[in-house]
């Protein structure tokens, strides 16, 4: 498949309106990194950790990871990597860790939570990325921030880790940004002061949705229920695009909906012009966001808003088939 958008792999896209929308790729294994080249994306936009941590039945040294992720950075050739810290969660139980009995594990001590009650693991994952960049620009970001407080606390653990490496005579990052990953609710109302500390932000759709429609992504009978291109997530979306328009803030969206080619379209068309997604989706975005007018997405939207419809995607789908 990848064969078919080979012409257009080295083309950046650019909208048919002309704006300019940055494709990334996912990641989380070293094996993803050669599709980095093969799909044309512009670097990594979510590194995901934590297979290196869940494939092990015994906690991965800090020399392990930093070689690890020095081999990414390696390959990914200067291109971005954002690295997210880890994210488990009671679901997602790491053989050497003590089982938690919660009964909503979703909503239960997951991701940045345990980081920042045991930050023992935070620390060393912390060290091992500055080891692997030695001098070179690193992107960290962390996973399921739910408020202004434990992005400033994860933030603070980062400062301490850099302090102790100079201290250690490590050489430490020409560049450094921090950034969280928005996927609970919550964050999108933080305050102002908020947005304007964190460097960037990505939009963690899977988890966003399932807090936003209240239905567990894990679940079949709830989770296909509510559409993406439902007019109330997209409100919501924007809000989140106004708020990070103001402050400057970067923004990115990478959850699974990035890489499909309509749901892509209407994301674009709201303002998110940076997507990361599965590599192999690259080409299908890309073509379809090179033939489109955003402009006419983002009328085409309204319009069905107007009329009071649940969702857009008639209306985007109607906008596609005159455009052919
Ligand atoms: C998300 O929630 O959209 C996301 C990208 O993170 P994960 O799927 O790993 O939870
Ligand atoms: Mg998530």
């Amino acid at each position: 498949a990848q064969e078919r958008y080979a012409s257009i792999r080295e083309t950046p896209c650019v909208t048919g309106c002309g704006t300019r929308v940055q494709l990334l790729m996912n990641a989380g294994l070293m094996a993803d990194l050669p599709s980095l080249e093969s799909s044309g994306a512009e670097g990594v936009g979510l590194f995901r950790t934590e297979l290196q941590f869940l494939i092990r039945n015994q906690m991965p040294k800090r020399t392990e990871l930093a070689a690890l992720y020095a081999r990414v950075l390696d390959a990914a050739k200067g291109k971005r990597v954002v690295f997210r810290t880890l994210d488990i969660g009671s679901d997602k139980v790491l053989p050497y860790m003590k089982p938690q009995d919660e009964p909503n594990p979703a909503l239960g001590w997951r991701a940045i939570r345990v980081g920042l009650d045991k930050p023992g693991v935070l620390r060393m994952q912390l060290q091992a990325l500055l080891r692997a960049a030695d001098g070179r620009p690193l992107s960290v970001m962390f996973p399921f921030v739910a408020q202004h407080e434990e992005f400033q606390r994860a933030r603070w653990e980062m400062e301490k880790t850099i302090a102790r490496e100079k201290r250690l005579g490590h050489t430490v990052p020409e560049r450094l940004e921090i950034g969280a990953m928005l996927e609970t609710p919550s964050l999108a109302f933080a305050s102002r002061r908020f947005f304007e500390e964190v460097e960037f932000l990505s939009i963690g759709g899977n988890d966003l949705k399932q807090f936003f429609f209240a239905a567990d992504r894990e679940n079949e009978r709830v989770r296909r229920r509510y559409d993406t291109l439902n007019v109330s997530f997209l409100s919501f979306l924007e809000n989140i695009v106004a708020r990070c328009g103001d402050t400057d803030t970067q923004l990115s969206f990478c959850g699974e909906d990035a890489g499909r080619p309509l749901e892509a379209l209407c994301l674009a068309a709201i303002g998110i012009h940076t997507l990361s997604m599965r590599p192999a989706s690259i080409g299908p975005v890309k073509s379809l966001l090179m033939r489109a007018d955003l402009g006419a997405v983002k009328a085409a939207i309204d319009d069905a808003r107007e009329r009071g419809e649940q969702s857009v995607r008639d209306a985007v789908t109607d906008y596609l088939r005159g455009i052919g």
